[in-house]
């Protein structure tokens, strides 16, 4: 019997240690999109632990902004949530003259923000097309390219850091994997894939390295019918060779690693954190 058959959704938890972290990230400056819930919210909250400043950025819900400001704020650091929708281009460009203001830089970008609008293909409108490719490319292009401006006009500092800035794009298995009845979703985050790509490669001559994450089945409020019964829990885990669902935390480990100096050759990739989703489990029975 494996793991996957004996454990119901909420027994099965991460297995990493819960460890004090080290300071991998002391007196930088962080800016989180979409960081009121999720894995936005677990990222920012790590980052802190991590010793970075930390910009909470959320669309709706000012208590829950404000409820994870003050659980980073008790990592000692500092924190303020802000208020902007990451597909407004005027919102964003303020949003980063705020940060630049109150904390001095970015160091670090997190493109986290995204949303579903799922339809059968024949019955998506466009505008069910319009608001995901909005927020989720569009938005991180537009953070992207502020976060780029403040590294090349601050340049590499080396007491912080040996390079000159780092975002991560929170991408998707469905960077990879099509999915059917969710083409805005699965377009979104290839372009993903080829923006993250493309400002790699131009900007990496200037030390600013880009990569993405790819998570697979995390357990967030974006995905909730895919694992709150058991029922729901079991079909999911026929996608996950691992056998159990990816926790928030599992991202935000990823993340922190990513932002770090421990990463500091690795440009320009995605990595996967899937629990093996990408394996393609339909062929272990051979096909
Ligand atoms: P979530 O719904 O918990 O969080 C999404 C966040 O984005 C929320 O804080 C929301 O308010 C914010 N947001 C939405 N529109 C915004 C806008 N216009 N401006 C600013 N913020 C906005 O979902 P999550 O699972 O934590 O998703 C975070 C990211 O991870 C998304 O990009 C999602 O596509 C990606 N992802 C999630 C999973 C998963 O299984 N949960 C898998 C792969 C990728």
């Amino acid at each position: 019997m494996t793991v996957q058959d004996t454990k119901a959704p909420a027994e099965v938890r991460s297995g990493a240690p819960d460890t004090e972290p080290r300071q991998l990230l002391r007196g930088q400056k962080a800016l989180v999109t979409g960081a009121n819930s999720g894995i936005g919210k677990a990222t920012a909250i790590a980052l802190g632990r991590a010793g970075a400043d930390v910009v909470v950025n959320y669309v709706v819900g000012d208590d829950s902004a404000e409820a994870v400001v003050e659980e980073i704020r008790r990592s000692g650091v500092k924190a303020y949530a802000h208020r902007a929708d990451v597909s407004n281009e005027d919102q964003v460009t303020q949003m980063f003259a705020k940060m630049v203001a109150e904390l001095g830089t970015v160091d670090i970008l997190v493109n986290n923000a995204g949303r579903q609008k799922d339809a059968k293909f024949t019955d998506m409108t466009l505008a069910d097309w319009n608001a995901v490719i909005s927020v989720n490319l569009t938005g991180q292009f537009l953070c992207a390219r502020e976060a780029v401006r403040e590294f090349l006009r601050r340049g590499i500092v080396p007491s912080v850091s040996a390079a000159a800035g780092k975002i991560i794009c929170m991408s998707s298995v469905h960077e990879r994997i099509p999915w059917a009845g969710h083409a805005n979703y699965a377009a979104s985050k290839g372009g993903i894939m080829m923006l993250m790509k493309s400002i790699a490669q131009e900007f990496a001559p200037h030390r600013i390295r880009i990569n993405s994450i790819a998570p697979g089945a995390i357990r967030t409020p974006i995905n909730t019918e895919a694992w709150n019964t058991p029922e729901a829990y079991h079909s999911l885990m026929a996608l996950v060779p691992y056998g159990r669902i990816g926790e928030p935390d599992d991202i935000a480990r990823t993340a922190v690693w990513l932002a770090c100096d421990e990463s500091d050759y690795l440009v320009g990739a995605t990595l996967f954190v899937d629990g093996g989703m990408t394996l393609y489990p339909g062929f272990t029975e051979n096909g």
